[in-house]
């Protein structure tokens, strides 16, 4: 294995990677954003249904064009935030950004105008492509603000809320830990330390979390003054915007209703006793009365050696996928032959994982910090999924049809761990690596399930507690996280007493604009848990399915991509197959003791 292998190419996403010509691509990005608005402003209102198609068109065109450059700025300084080159263009981009979204901002409303006027046109049979879409914008339509205000706020946000969330994703990426590992005193960046938390020596595993989450803890003041002004930030919007709750944005967002959400949390607040007897066994499995917090997610001891190199974690992947559908497998081949997937360890990198579409190049980009342990390979096999999402969605699709919200978004990356998993099953050899990968599963399940399901009901506090008129400093935030965890863990775990700080290094709750980013993780795991399902009952005859779904990206709601599947969303009985499917995995586990 050669580290290049491991370090993605951002050249292809851009004609010349000179820093001038970067800039100049961002210039005319946003003199196009201009001229567009100098030919529709104000002429929205008045347009035909094949006007409309042609704006429509135009304004995917548009987003084709731009969003190597764009995406190559991002991807760049999330590669290296300490590298100068790359903050200038980050920088370049963000504020390219920021101009075409305010010269383009009367798209939305003027078009919200029209389909409030005209509520027909959605389902003009010239606009067949775009109904879906169309329809999203009626729902926003009422929480529109004047063009004025939308313009202001893109303006505030810069040096508002976007800037708390990057001073936040910065604090944390670079700052480093003093860990004494065999003896010696290492100095680690976050993105590496945590790394630790995974490690078969649970002293260390202890030592990581105490060191990690006492050393957030005494920059309290940072986070809490970041986590407040967003979440204020976000009820002060929502007030001014009309919407009923403080999820509302979020749903419509998402494209989901309420009754679906009310419906899945529900079926979690009945099943933590499912999660409890897991993390009890896995307690049993450890030799161990009960688990600490940094035993829930840690590999069992006596797992056989399970390190993997770059490219054995690449050939678990590809022939995982390979098992499901060949074209699936090739893809994912190629994410690597192309060397589109940056997994070295190193500051300045971006902590955690995503998956980034490209839609001009019908691909993806995928960022990791890769440590060898099956559960980086679980991280990539679920990045690739997203990717694999990417190669259906952008060969069927316009990119307004691709704005998959988050509950189907995982959709890809979720199953492809489970196919992972068979594949594993199928290969080990002993009780021991089958309780290691059983584990492995249950224990993303746990986390993404139940541990997301108490940072739903965290921030719902943490806007409940404002309301009230309590101020948020950070033991007052400590609190409202401890009592949020509890409700999923029960006595089930001790916890250290530094873990009131888990809330500071979540990037997700300092997000701009990205509230509530986290039932959607619930809803994606039961979703797939009950796809898998479909999948071992049917065989053969799921694949076309699933792809089908996948290539769907956001021309339909949730609500209908479960209906195809004949599944009500809104019925706790659906999610309730989810739960069954875990169940299984852990009545598997139990068989191995
Ligand atoms: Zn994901």
């Amino acid at each position: 294995m050669t580290e290049d292998e491991m370090i993605w190419d951002l050249s292809q996403l851009v004609e010349s990677t000179n820093p001038t010509s970067i800039q100049k691509k961002l210039e005319s990005m946003v003199g196009e954003a201009e001229r567009a608005r100098d030919t529709y402003h104000s002429k929205i209102e008045g347009l035909d249904a094949k006007g409309l198609l042609e704006l429509l068109e135009m304004k995917d065109a548009y987003t084709l064009r731009f969003e190597g450059v764009t995406r190559y700025c991002r991807l760049m300084y999330s590669a290296d935030s300490t590298d100068d080159v790359a903050k200038q263009l980050n920088d370049a981009a963000r504020r390219a950004y920021m101009k075409v979204g305010q010269a383009l901002a009367f798209i939305d409303i003027e078009l919200g105008k029209l389909l409030a006027e005209n509520p027909s046109l959605v389902t003009n049979p010239v606009l067949a492509e775009y109904k879906h879409y169309l329809e999203r914008i009626l729902r926003r339509v009422p929480h529109m603000l004047s063009e004025t205000e939308e313009r202001l706020i893109i303006t505030k946000d810069k040096n508002g809320i976007d800037a708390w969330q990057m001073l936040q994703g910065d604090w944390l990426s670079t700052k480093t830990f003093d860990i004494e590992i065999e003896g010696e005193t290492k100095t680690l960046p976050y993105g590496e330390i945590i790394g630790l938390y995974q490690s078969p020596d649970r002293d260390l595993r202890k030592r990581a979390n105490q060191i990690v989450y006492e050393g957030l803890g005494k920059d309290e003041i940072i986070w809490a003054s970041a986590i407040r002004a967003v979440c204020e930030d976000h009820l002060q919007m929502s007030e001014l915007r009309k919407y009923p709750t403080s999820m509302t944005q979020s749903l419509i967002a998402n494209d989901v209703d309420k009754q679906a959400i009310d419906s899945l949390m529900n079926t979690i607040e009945k099943n933590v006793g499912l999660y409890q007897r897991y993390l009890r066994l896995k307690a049993k499995l450890m030799g161990l009365d009960k688990l600490a917090n940094y035993d829930v997610v840690a590999p069992l001891p006596n797992v056989p050696e399970m390190d993997y190199s770059w490219s054995e974690a690449r050939k678990e992947a590809v022939d995982a996928y390979m098992g499901f559908d060949e074209e699936i497998g090739g893809w994912v081949d190629e994410m690597f032959e192309k060397r589109h997937i940056d997994g070295q360890v190193r500051k300045g990198k971006r902590s955690g994982a995503f998956c980034a579409s490209w839609l001009a190049g019908k691909s993806a980009y995928i960022l990791q910090s890769f440590n060898g342990r099956m559960g980086d390979v679980y991280t990539q096999a679920h990045e690739l999924g997203h990717a694999v999402h990417a190669y259906l969605g952008s060969r069927a699709q316009k990119p307004s049809n691709l704005e998959v919200g988050s509950c189907i978004a995982e959709t890809g990356s979720i199953f492809g761990e489970l196919l992972l998993t068979e594949r594993l099953l199928s290969k080990a050899k002993t009780k021991e690596e089958k309780q290691a990968i059983l584990a492995n599963i249950l224990d993303e399940f746990g986390m993404a399930a139940f541990q997301v399901s108490a940072r739903v009901f965290f921030e719902q506090s943490m806007y409940d507690a404002i309301k009230r008129g309590e101020f948020l400093d950070g033991e007052t935030v400590a609190k409202l996280w401890v009592a949020a965890r509890d409700k999923i863990y029960g006595d089930s775990v001790d916890w250290l007493g530094a873990m009131k700080w888990e809330w500071t290094m979540k990037p997700h709750y300092y997000m701009a604009n990205y509230r509530f980013y986290n039932y959607p993780y619930v809803f994606a795991q039961l979703f797939v848990f009950a796809l898998y399902r479909l999948y071992k009952e049917q065989g053969e005859s799921f694949v076309l399915k699933l792809k089908r779904l996948l290539a769907t990206g956001s021309s339909k709601s949730p609500r209908e991509l479960g209906a195809e599947l004949g599944f009500v969303i809104t019925d706790e009985t659906f999610w309730e197959k989810g739960m069954k499917q875990a169940e299984e995995f852990i009545d598997l586990l139990e068989e191995t003791l």
